[in-house]
């Protein structure tokens, strides 16, 4: 029929014309993330982490630049940990690497510098940080929040479940 399309075209906006808008006013209004939301303001767990730069050989892209020394009791301390977020793609894997659960990502995506050199965090700007992605090693997710070190970061995650306790093997 003739007109008909043009009646459909009018239809789709006299109803968006009575939907409440979903733009947001950001900045002035903040915008809520999910709870796994990967974000480049990364988070160090200093009582977890042995500084075994698995997290760095992880980097696809060469981001996180960790230099230690052995301290007199053996241990190994940092010299530098520095995380160049300008070249990170927020991929997770150093995360994911980490085996003692020490390295985290963020929440947050405000990180806009002038130039690349403030794009670079150094350890005590993310050492023990409380606002941190929910992300976290694949074999912690849904189940992290019963470790007894577990703290308020880790949520359970909606609709995975606790996976059941393997079986007895066979003598
Ligand atoms: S999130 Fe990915 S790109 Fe960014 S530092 Fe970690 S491994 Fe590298
Ligand atoms: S954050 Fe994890 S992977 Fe990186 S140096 Fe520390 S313990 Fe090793």
């Amino acid at each position: 029929m003739y007109g008909l399309g043009i009646l459909k075209g009018l239809g789709i906006v006299f109803r968006h014309l009575l939907e409440r808008p979903i733009t947001r006013q950001y900045p002035e209004e903040a915008t809520p993330l999910q709870p796994r939301f990967r974000g480049y303001d990364f988070a160090l767990m200093e009582d977890r982490c042995t500084c075994n730069a698995a997290c760095a050989k992880a980097c696809p892209h060469g981001c996180i630049d960790i230099v230690t020394h052995r301290s007199e009791d053996g241990r190994f301390v940092f010299d530098k940990f520095d995380i160049d977020v300008g070249k990170c793609m927020v991929c997770g894997l150093c995360v994911e690497a980490c085996p003692y659960d020490a390295l985290f990502m963020g929440a947050g995506f405000e990180l806009a510098t002038y130039n690349r050199w403030d794009a670079v965090v150094h350890k005590d700007d993310i050492a023990n940080r409380d606002r941190l992605s929910a992300y976290s090693r694949s074999p912690l997710q849904g189940h992290a929040v019963e470790r007894a070190d577990a703290p308020s970061y880790y949520q359970p995650i909606k609709g995975v479940q606790k996976p059941p306790p393997p079986e007895p093997k066979a003598p």
